[in-house]
């Protein structure tokens, strides 16, 4: 039996938005949870804390679902990066709470912890006046300023931001904010678990008796949610037609729509035709040339507007100005908004033909105006998942790819249809694998054209997407992008950058990155000298508590984890020195002769390659037996 669900709508006052959950309640759940390691535990925790604010002030529960995944707001949303250097927040501590600038710096040095060094600082601070306690909705808003303040005199009016809050902080409130400051809670707590604590909260709340629901109902919920936000990736639209409707009903009322990104479906590597064949035995399946350069996801919107995301939801659409979908739009009076899948490729307009990657990633990413493009772009379209509002995603890809053709027109060298053919014959497909990489493509893309296992599934590395790239048919059938994660100083040569770097797969479970080599290969000076300026501005004292890494593979240097190095490998084996997977094995897996291909700008560092695919690929291998 359901109670009646709330509505999650801000209350008109600001003042009484901000009245509600206290922001020491945040806290004190973030400490219980540094001291816990069982996640069953961890769950308990923090859905009896969602339940609490949902019984008391639903409003609130999306601030704090924002400030327990550690985020300001939907990935898509820009301007929502805090960049607070280490130095402006040491400032920032010393003044606010009365400590030299010196003292704070070496008992940085000692600790590590900007968190715990403002929280003994606040603690021993004498407080002339109490200001009023702070909430929940009043740090969130607060941190979206600060985030969002820009121009002259933004650092001014983000360190007076910081400063007023510092001094409302009472208990452990001056730990936590500083940690949220630096993007970095540090309490082991996966935005997973979050998802399922918050389920596990609703669905209690949705049952009359307010019974504990069991765990595989929470599970399926929390699939529930998953899905809505890979369709439309943005927790508050999702909490609120969560509590509006009923998180079971969520798939009804949470669908795409133009103007939000989803996020796109992507496809697992394979080794070999025959392998591409033994898996679609029985299906009918198609391929396409897999074009090399930047996934684009075309919105064109009711109001005439367009949008082009990149592949992790960044609005790229400044930086195309010369693409136009609507003149790419067969009929523009009864085709009023549309979603389509592409690919952006360089292309030579005088020999007519694709240009490689390298040459797309030399164009402007800002402030490009459409008289100064020197490469052009060519949009590649392969799917098309939204039609005058209406989802396409759970028909089959050879009703979509009528329909992408039905509503849109090619004009060659600006919009065309991605090259495909319907074939299962080995020498055909070996032909057009051929034929794709002299048209200066990476591949083939192998789908399932008909029934549901064709449909398009956002998010997911699907068994229905292969990828056949000519490059890699001898290793292990794809490339894996890892975090860079640390490195080591060069020497001879490389003396004055760094010489080789560590990097880790990312495990989705547990948060945490799992390291699975060191690299030296494959990087040009130019290269070397380029990632030391980039990476040197992010060096940190010690390893976050996220990296898990042997003793004996210790870099010089350590990194935030902000950027992706595509890398290739001849194979993958376990070793004892690395732990990619070793919650798996009891060893780690880690590559075999890397060699670095590119750094990946278009993925975010949770988009690394996952410790479950570096399994999968360890596995099968033809020598592996799983
Ligand atoms: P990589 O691009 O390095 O292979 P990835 O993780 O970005 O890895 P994959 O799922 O491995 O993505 O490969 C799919 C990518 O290939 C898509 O993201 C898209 O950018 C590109 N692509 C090019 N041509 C096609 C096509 N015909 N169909 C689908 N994707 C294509």
């Amino acid at each position: 039996v359901k109670s009646a669900p709330v509505k999650a709508e801000r209350t008109v006052s600001k003042a009484a938005y901000y009245s509600k959950v206290p922001y020491s309640e945040v806290c004190n759940v973030f400490q219980e949870i540094e001291g816990t390691s069982s996640r069953l535990a961890i769950i308990r925790i923090c859905s009896e804390f969602f339940s609490r604010i949902m019984r008391d002030n639903a409003q609130n529960l999306v601030p704090a679902t924002y400030l327990f995944i550690n985020k300001l707001g939907p990935d898509y949303e820009p301007g929502l990066e805090l960049g607070l250097g280490e130095g402006l927040l040491m400032k920032t501590i010393s003044e606010a709470c009365g400590k030299s600038l010196a003292q704070i710096k070496s008992r940085y040095r000692e600790i590590g912890d900007l968190g715990r060094i403002a929280l003994e600082a606040r603690n021993v601070q004498p407080t002339m006046f109490k200001p009023s306690p702070l909430t929940v909705g009043e740090v969130f808003e607060n941190l979206r300023a600060i985030a969002h303040s820009q121009g002259k005199d933004s650092q001014t009016r983000k360190v007076k931001l910081i400063k007023r809050m510092l001094t409302a902080c009472e208990g452990l409130e001056a730990k936590f904010l500083i940690r949220s400051l630096e993007s970095k809670l540090r309490i082991g707590l996966a935005e997973k678990t979050v998802l399922i604590s918050l389920s596990k909260a609703i669905l209690t709340n949705e049952s009359a008796a307010g019974k504990e629901p069991p765990m595989d109902l929470v599970e399926s919920a929390e699939a529930k949610i998953r899905e809505a936000f890979c369709q439309v990736p943005n927790y508050e639209i999702v909490i609120n037609a969560c509590l509006e409707h009923g998180i079971m009903e969520l798939d009804k009322h949470c669908q795409l729509r133009p103007g939000i990104p989803l996020k796109p479906m992507l496809a697992k590597p394979s080794k070999s035709i025959t392998e591409v064949l033994d898996r679609f035995q029985g299906q009918t399946f198609t391929s396409e040339y897999k074009y090399d350069g930047e996934r684009a996801q075309v919105h064109l919107l009711e109001d005439g507007t367009m949008r082009i995301y990149s592949r992790n939801g960044e609005n790229m659409t400044e930086r195309y100005p010369e693409i136009h979908i609507r003149d790419f739009v067969a009929d523009l009076s009864t085709t009023k908004s549309l979603i389509l899948d592409c690919e952006a490729v360089a292309w030579d307009k005088e020999q007519q033909r694709i240009l490689p990657f390298q040459v797309l990633s030399t164009r402007k990413r800002k402030d490009v105006e459409a008289k100064d493009v020197k490469v052009k772009v060519c949009l590649f379209a392969f799917d098309i998942l939204c039609h005058n509002g209406e989802r396409q995603i759970n028909k089959s890809l050879r009703e979509r790819r009528a329909l992408l053709r039905a509503v849109t027109k090619p004009v060659t060298g600006e919009f065309e249809y991605a090259v495909e053919l319907t074939t299962s014959t080995v020498e055909e497909l070996q032909r057009f694998l051929d034929q794709s990489v002299k048209e200066f493509c990476e591949g083939l893309m192998v789908k399932v054209l008909d029934g549901e296992e064709s449909h398009y599934e956002p998010s997911k590395r699907s068994r229905n997407w292969l990828k056949l790239k000519k490059d890699y048919l001898d290793g292990i059938g794809d490339s894996v992008d890892l975090c860079v994660l640390g490195a080591y100083y060069g020497r001879g040569k490389r003396t004055g950058t760094y010489g080789g770097f560590l990097l880790g797969c990312y495990n989705e479970d547990t948060g945490e990155f799992e390291t699975c080599c060191k690299i030296g290969t494959g990087f040009s000076d130019e290269m070397l000298q380029q990632l030391y300026d980039r990476l040197k501005t992010t060096a940190i004292d010690g390893p976050h508590a996220t990296y898990v890494f042997e003793p004996s593979a210790e870099p010089d240097v350590w990194f935030d984890p902000t950027t992706i190095f595509e890398v290739l490998t001849a194979d993958l084996s376990l070793s004892p020195i690395y732990k990619a997977g070793a919650s798996y094995y009891d060893k780690g897996i880690s590559l075999r002769f890397p060699r670095f291909v590119r750094t990946r700008d278009d993925k975010s560092v949770e988009e690394a390659t996952s410790s479950t695919q570096i399994i999968e690929l360890y596995q099968n291998q033809s020598h592996v037996g799983s």
